[in-house]
């Protein structure tokens, strides 16, 4: 596997630091359009001294972190857990980001007790990818097993939205773009890019994010854009 970023700052909206932790591997794996999930280990404590490296470049210029690990937090060993606390606790964090699929959604309210304790503030993001629950499931393969976005919501707090597949068009994205913005307080659109998995991105479909999708999202503060998946400056 190739080596990857693992620490940035995003300096437009939301201003964070981000850090790509590695975990023992993401949970479901089934994921049509993923390979990110390739990067785990199922050794623990090698884990834990590349986590440790990367947080240690954590600064808390703007006092918001957000961790991403190919997976779950629920995936990340308890010791790169306690780092996370230390760094919040040590850098002055206090809204800590973290991605979580929907089948750990009972764990949620477990960690936000756990970091509230600290006065961290948590945002859960949960890769939805499209709110046409057919596709999403037949195609994409994302194993969320809910068609009411409100229930989907249910605990999170941001969401990601996956464009550029065949099968979407300028009415579907713009549809999926509205229910994730009514029912997350923020989205994070990304673009299929090339990757080993079976999924392939849509140029024409691309065509027309840009032309008639990415104007409406462009400006908008509550929603990011991933025109490329290293856009945040990590993987
Ligand atoms: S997209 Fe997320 S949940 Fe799906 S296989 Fe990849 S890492 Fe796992």
């Amino acid at each position: 596997m190739k080596e990857l970023s693992r620490y940035s700052v995003i300096k437009d909206k939301n201003p964070r630091e981000i850090v790509l932790l590695r975990g023992l591997g993401c949970a479901w794996r089934r994921c049509a359009f993923c390979d990110y999930h390739l990067d785990c280990s199922a050794d623990a404590a090698a884990n834990f001294e590349l986590n440790r490296s990367v947080l240690a470049r954590v600064t808390g210029e703007f006092g918001r972190l957000e961790v991403i690990n190919s997976g779950s937090f629920c995936e990340l060993d308890e010791l790169t857990m306690s780092e996370i606390e230390r760094v919040c606790r040590e850098r002055g964090i206090s809204v800590l980001h973290f991605e979580c699929h929907w089948l750990y959604r009972d764990e949620i309210p477990g960690l936000r007790r756990r970091f509230a304790a600290l006065g961290v503030a948590l945002r859960i993001k949960t890769g939805v990818e499209s709110f046409d629950c057919d596709f999403r499931e037949n195609v994409l393969r994302k194993g969320i097993a809910e068609r009411d976005p409100a229930k989907i919501a249910e605990g999170f707090d941001e969401c990601c939205l996956l464009f550029g597949l065949t099968g979407q068009t300028a009415e579907s994205m713009k549809a999926d773009l509205k229910t994730g913005l009514e029912h997350f307080d923020r989205v994070c659109v990304n673009i299929m890019t090339p990757n080993s998995s079976e999924l392939s991105p849509d140029k024409s479909v691309i065509d027309v994010f840009m032309r008639e999708v990415y104007p409406l999202c462009r400006e908008n503060d509550r929603c990011d854009v991933l025109l490329a998946n290293t856009d945040f400056g990590v993987g």
